[in-house]
């Protein structure tokens, strides 16, 4: 798996080099290979229309968003799409969040520089480098090991040193890392996980969507030993797995 994201970000990186070499021919001169698509340009549209439009307004948030490089994130046959404003599939079943998503969750979770975050659900990983750029110290878990250990080659390469990735079931968070001044939950469980609101610091927040088909995009806010509970906006996460799953039945 390792070797394959290796071949996949070299592919990539032949690729933006042959770019660079086009855009870098003398004055005048013509080039064989068009040139790449402008990914900068790309991300600040999508940072104005799609998500500044919308109303998120945390700079860190936005300049976030502007510099990571999405692209690198979704599957090959998805990299010019990219930046478009919807979910996008990852493998295994499951997606990586439209932008919007991503941006909105990151604010509400109010998190600064140097903070520490709990994210359950890695999936590309997207989110983890989002977090990450902010200067935030990342602790991620995803149940699927082909996604994991993709999403954890993908974050070294990138140089994203700050989100720590573990494969299995997040459901019991990362005891030795807590507590958190955040949790950001990327895949919908039917209710809260007791475990994880255990973790959270007194006055930090849970970004969560909870339910089944339906689901709400949840802030809870932790003071003391009570959990301040708020609905933001309707969503569609894939479900939780693993232990949360197994309870139910
Ligand atoms: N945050 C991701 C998107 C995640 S999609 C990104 O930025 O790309 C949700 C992910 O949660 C899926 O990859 C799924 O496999 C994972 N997941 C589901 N249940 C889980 C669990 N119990 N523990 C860890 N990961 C889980």
């Amino acid at each position: 798996m390792r070797g394959q994201a290796g071949g996949w970000l070299s592919a990539m990186a032949i690729a933006v080099g042959l770019g660079l070499v086009s855009g870098c021919s003398p004055q005048g001169g013509h080039s064989s290979e068009p040139p790449g698509p402008d990914w900068t340009a790309r991300r600040d549209q999508m940072v104005r229309t799609q998500i500044e439009a919308r109303g998120v307004k945390d700079a860190q948030v936005l300049a976030s968003m502007r510099a990571v490089p999405r692209h690198l994130f979704v599957p090959d046959s998805y990299r010019d799409v990219a930046y478009s404003d919807s979910p996008l599939p990852i493998g295994e079943g499951q997606t990586i969040s439209q932008p919007y998503i991503v941006a909105l969750m990151t604010e509400l979770l109010e998190v600064e520089p140097g903070d520490r975050v709990f994210e359950l659900g890695t999936g590309s990983g997207y989110q983890a480098a989002i977090l990450a750029e902010m200067g935030v110290e990342v602790y991620t878990i995803e149940i699927k090991a082909g996604l994991c250990e993709h999403a954890q080659a993908v974050l070294q390469e990138l140089g994203y040193d700050s989100a720590h990735v573990r494969c299995g079931d997040g459901y019991g968070g990362w005891p030795d890392a807590a507590p958190f001044d955040g949790i950001i939950v990327t895949a919908a469980p039917d209710r809260i996980p007791d475990p994880l609101l255990g973790q959270l610091r007194d006055g930090a927040r849970m970004v969560i969507p909870v339910g089944d088909f339906y689901q709400e995009l949840k802030v809870i806010t932790r003071t003391g030993d009570s959990f301040q509970e708020r609905s933001v906006i309707p969503v569609r996460f894939v479900p939780m797995t693993g232990e949360i799953e197994r309870q139910r039945n």
